[in-house]
C-alpha cells in the first residue's frame, strides 16, 4: 500500500461528500463528523505465568440520536483510536441506511489474540467488561463481535455485566450463542447481505448473476459465508484468499469444501480444487464480474485500483476501498456498492437478536432471513433512488446523503438542550 490512510479521515471525507448534497447546515455536519465520546481504558491482567501485561482498550460511541449505540469489538494488533472512531462512525450511518433504531459505536483491544491462551483472552474480555460497564446496557450501548472476536467473547461479556449488575440482560450484547439468546441467522447474516446487495446490483445493471464469476478477499466469517451464498445464487466462485495467499480456479470451486480445507489447516491455501495459488493482490485485480472485498479496511489504494478489473463490488469488509481508490473506480465505473449497506446484515440480524431477547421470544431461521432480506432490498431502493434524483458520481455518496439525512433529522427533531 503506497497511501497512508487514516480510515477517520476516510471517514470525514465521505461525509464531506454527501454534505456537498446534503440540505443540512455545515454545523450539523460537524458534529455528525465526530463522536460523542471514547473511552480510552488500560487493562492490566495476569498471564498464565504469573507476570503481568498491560493492554490498551478503546470503545467510542459516536452518535445516539436515533437509538442506543450499536458497533463490535475487535481485537487486533493494528485497532488504534482512530480506527475505532472511524468503525464508529461507518456504524452510526450503517444503522441508518438501514433504518433500524440503533446508533453507532465501536469497541476494541490492541493486541494479537493468536499469542494469547483462552484463559488469558477470558480474563481481558472480563476485564474489559468490567470497564464498559457503566457505559453499555440494552438501552444504552450494545457491543457485538468483530474481527477475531466471535460468540465466545460476547458469551463472556454477557456473563460479566449480568453478574455485576444482578440481572438478566441478554439484549446487552448481540452475537451470542442460541443457548445464551443468541439469534438464528446471526452467524451468516454479514456475507448473506453482501450477496443479496450484489443480486440487487446485478438486476440494476442488468447484468446476469448466473454463471458470474466472482474474487473473494478474505475467508473468515463474513467473506466465506458471502461465497457460499452467491454460489448458491448460481454465481462461480474463481478466486479467493486469506492472510496467506490466494487460490484460483478458472472454473470455479466449491466454496464449502475450501473453508473445510482452511478449518483443517489453518488457511485456504493449498486446498486441492484450486488450480493455481495466487497472491492476495492477484485476488483484487482478477478480471471477475463481481469482487468482495472481506479482509480488512484500505486494501486497495488508488493504485491497485487502477488495475481492478471487477464490474461490481459488494464490500463485505468495513471501509476497504480508500477514498482515492474511490475516485479512480468512480472513473472506470466500477459500480461499488458501499460498506455501510453490503455488510448491514450483521448490524440488522443483531438488532432482530436484541428485538427476540427483549420480547423473550426467539424467531426461525426462515423470518429472520426473511426480514433481512426485506431492510437490505428496502435500503439498496432507498440508495438507488436518492442516486438518481441528485444524479450522484457513485453509489456510496448516495448511502451517506440517505443515512446523514435520517441522523440529521432525528438530531433536529429531539430539539436543543442546554
Ligand atoms: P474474520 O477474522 O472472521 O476474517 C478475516 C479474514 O480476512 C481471515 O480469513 C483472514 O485470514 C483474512 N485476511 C486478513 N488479512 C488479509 C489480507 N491481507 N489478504 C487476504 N485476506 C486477509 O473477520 P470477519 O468477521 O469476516 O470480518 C471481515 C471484515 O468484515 C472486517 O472488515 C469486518 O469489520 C467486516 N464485518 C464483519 C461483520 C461480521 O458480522 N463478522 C459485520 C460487518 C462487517
Amino acid at each position: 500500500m503506497s497511501e497512508d490512510v487514516n480510515p477517520f479521515e476516510s471517514l470525514q471525507s465521505q461525509i464531506d461528500d454527501a454534505a456537498a448534497v446534503l440540505d443540512v447546515g455545515d454545523d450539523v455536519i460537524e458534529r455528525l463528523k465526530h463522536p460523542e465520546r471514547v473511552l480510552e481504558t488500560n487493562l492490566t491482567i495476569e498471564r498464565d505465568d504469573g507476570t503481568l501485561e498491560r493492554f490498551t482498550a478503546f470503545r467510542s460511541q459516536f452518535n445516539g440520536d436515533r437509538g442506543p449505540y450499536k458497533g463490535g469489538i475487535r481485537y487486533h494488533p493494528q485497532v488504534s483510536r482512530d480506527e475505532v472512531r472511524a468503525l464508529s462512525g461507518w456504524m452510526t450511518y450503517k444503522t441508518a441506511i438501514v433504518d433500524i433504531p440503533l446508533g453507532g459505536g465501536k469497541g476494541g483491544i490492541v493486541l494479537d489474540p493468536d499469542d494469547y491462551s483462552e484463559a488469558e483472552l477470558e480474563r481481558l474480555t472480563r476485564s474489559f467488561a468490567k470497564e464498559l460497564r457503566p457505559l453499555i446496557g440494552e438501552d444504552r450501548d450494545i457491543p457485538a463481535p468483530d474481527v477475531n472476536t466471535g460468540q465466545r467473547e460476547m458469551n463472556w461479556i454477557k456473563d460479566t455485566y449480568e453478574s455485576l449488575e444482578n440481572t438478566t440482560e441478554p439484549g446487552v450484547i448481540t452475537g451470542k450463542a442460541l443457548d445464551s439468546g443468541g439469534s438464528e441467522g446471526r452467524v451468516e447474516a454479514t456475507g448473506r447481505s453482501t450477496v443479496i446487495a450484489a443480486r440487487e446490483a446485478f438486476d440494476y445493471l442488468d447484468k446476469d448473476l448466473e454463471g458470474a464469476t466472482v474474487a473473494v478477499q478474505g475467508y473468515g466469517n463474513a467473506g466465506w459465508i458471502a461465497a457460499k451464498l452467491i454460489d448458491e445464487m448460481g454465481a462461480t466462485v474463481v478466486a479467493a484468499s486469506d492472510s496467506s495467499g490466494g487460490i484460483y480456479n478458472a472454473d470455479g470451486f466449491d466454496p464449502v469444501a475450501a473453508k473445510d480445507h482452511k478449518n483443517e489447516t489453518g488457511s485456504i491455501v493449498g486446498y486441492a480444487g484450486s488450480e493455481q495459488e495466487i497472491t492476495n493482490e492477484d485476488v483484487l485485480t482478477l478480471d471477475v464480474d463481481l469482487l468482495i472485498p472481506a479482509a480488512l479496511e484500505n486494501a486497495i489504494d488508488a493504485d491497485l485500483a487502477e488495475n481492478v478489473e471487477a464490474d461490481v463490488i459488494s464490500e463485505a469488509a468495513n471501509g476497504p476501498l480508500t477514498p482515492k481508490a474511490d475516485e479512480v473506480l468512480e472513473e472506470k465505473d466500477v459500480f461499488v456498492i458501499p460498506d455501510i449497506l453490503a455488510n448491514a446484515g450483521g448490524v440488522t440480524v443483531s438488532y432482530f437478536e436484541w428485538v427476540q431477547n427483549r420480547q423473550r421470544f426467539y424467531w426461525s431461521e426462515e423470518r429472520v432471513n426473511e426480514e433481512l432480506e426485506t431492510v437490505i432490498v428496502d435500503a439498496f431502493d432507498a440508495l438507488v433512488d436518492t442516486y438518481e434524483r441528485h444524479d450522484l458520481e457513485n453509489p456510496r455518496t448516495a448511502a451517506y446523503v440517505v443515512a446523514i439525512q435520517r441522523v440529521a433529522d432525528a438530531f433536529a427533531e429531539a430539539g436543543s438542550w442546554p
